[in-house]
């Protein structure tokens, strides 16, 4: 979002307050040119690998931000047959999408594989399933546990030792032992650190243990480093440099394939990343409650809608869009949910009058798939702004909606 010359803000030329007025508030509005430009920035990272994005659509499953990503070439990394069938439905074939599970039922995977999906195998007792079940007719990739701890807070991280998630490196023994019973077709090794990591050098850490892991595997194709990078939060906030992160992968890569002795593909699943910068959640400001205390500001949202700040603490910047010239004042901006609702504490912003439009930052991942319907609240309505022109990709629910799983009795 721009503040032009006459400190008025727009979404590529369009102003939030027309957008607010047409199809209401809240409001979560993507911009499609911050996707496009941050999946350039990812495929220029990696000059001369043979580099695929799977973007982890938990982030944002609407099927225009799905259908934009098939058309710049990046496929998919799903979580649950949902997702699996909301690629599919996206024009995706099964064979561009990676199912990552998390100890689901068997049958979830039996579903992906049918759908020519691949699999992330994620722990040992899968492994067996797989193995009895497939034989060696089926690829799979392994969801390694790498035991290093990095990532923005504990409940985003996803790959130390007390993480729930893939099977540990400790147990490459008997992964071995299940492979061979079987005869499995490891096509892959797979890990996801977390996310919010800036740096370099927990990918690089843990592709050092792929890639030793990987001396036991004869037939891969595929090494997937997982998603996770950092997005910005505040203007001039330190990001992943993903130039400077392409290069040190890139070189440790190429090593590592002349020892492997082929080249193999790199896989990378963001979700954030790709999506987070472009998303805004437009709400209305309903009360400023002046308390000795605190002035709060009291909006018509909530965590039903954007639930990351109260879940992990995530920070959302916010900007006035009605006042952008006011005089700067502390705010606790609250939402409406009879529970502990605060978006932000102590906040600066340009005075908050009744009314006024306010926009959250970083609201393009986990915000909406992540929203509910707590407090008998509708799920606000979603825009995508693409080649200057705003187009509706999901209306804002009804009484109706809420309703119609309901059997009266
Ligand atoms: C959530 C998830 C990602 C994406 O993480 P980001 O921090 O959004 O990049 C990638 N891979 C897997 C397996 C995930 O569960």
């Amino acid at each position: 979002m721009q503040l032009s010359d006459q400190n008025t803000y727009s979404v590529q030329g369009i102003d939030p307050h027309y957008l607010v007025e047409q199809f209401g508030s809240p409001l979560y509005v993507y911009d499609g040119t911050t996707i496009r430009r941050k999946v350039t920035e990812l495929q220029h990272a990696f000059p001369g690998i043979n580099m695929k994005i799977k973007y982890a659509c938990k982030a944002n499953t609407n099927l225009s931000i799905l259908r934009l990503m098939r058309e710049i070439g990046v496929e998919l990394d799903v979580v649950s047959p949902g997702e699996l069938e909301m690629g599919m439905i996206a024009g995706y074939e099964g064979s561009q999408i990676t199912f990552t599970p998390s100890g689901v039922p068997f049958e979830e995977v039996r579903e992906a594989v049918e759908a020519g999906a691949i699999v992330n195998v994620d722990s040992i007792p899968l492994l067996e399933w797989f193995g009895q079940t497939y034989g060696n007719t089926k690829p799979c990739l392994i969801r390694i546990k790498p035991n290093v701890a990095a990532g923005g807070n504990v409940k985003i991280m996803t790959a130390h030792a007390d993480s729930k998630f893939g099977i540990s490196v400790l147990l490459l023994d008997e992964i071995l032992e299940v492979v061979k019973k079987y005869n499995i077709k490891i096509i892959g090794l797979h890990q996801h650190t977390g996310s919010d990591i800036k740096d370099a050098e927990p990918f690089l850490k843990v592709a050092d243990i792929l890639f030793e892991t990987a001396k036991h595997f004869p037939d891969l194709e595929v090494i997937d480093l997982g998603g996770g990078f950092k997005v910005s939060y505040l203007p001039g906030d330190a990001i992943t440099d993903m130039d400077l992160l392409g290069k040190k992968i890139s070189e440790r890569f190429e090593k590592f394939c002349s020892e492997y002795g082929r080249k193999l593909q790199l896989w990378f699943e963001p979700g954030k990343f790709l999506v987070s910068e472009s998303g805004y959640l437009f709400v209305k400001t309903t009360v400023v409650k002046e308390d000795p205390a605190r002035h709060f500001v009291h909006v018509d949202s909530g965590l039903n809608h954007l639930i990351r700040p109260m879940m992990y603490g995530s920070y959302h910047h916010i900007l006035n869009v009605t006042n952008p010239t006011g005089e700067i004042k502390p705010y606790n901006v609250v939402g409406y949910i009879c529970e502990t609702d605060t978006f932000a504490s102590d906040r600066n912003l340009p005075e908050v009058r009744p009314g006024d439009v306010l926009a959250f930052l970083n609201a393009g991942a986990y915000g909406l798939t992540m929203s509910s319907n707590y407090n008998a609240r509708f799920r606000p309505a979603e825009i995508l702004i693409d080649h200057g022109q705003a187009k509706l990709i999901r209306r804002r629910e009804t009484l109706e909606d809420l309703l119609k799983t309901q059997i009266e009795i």
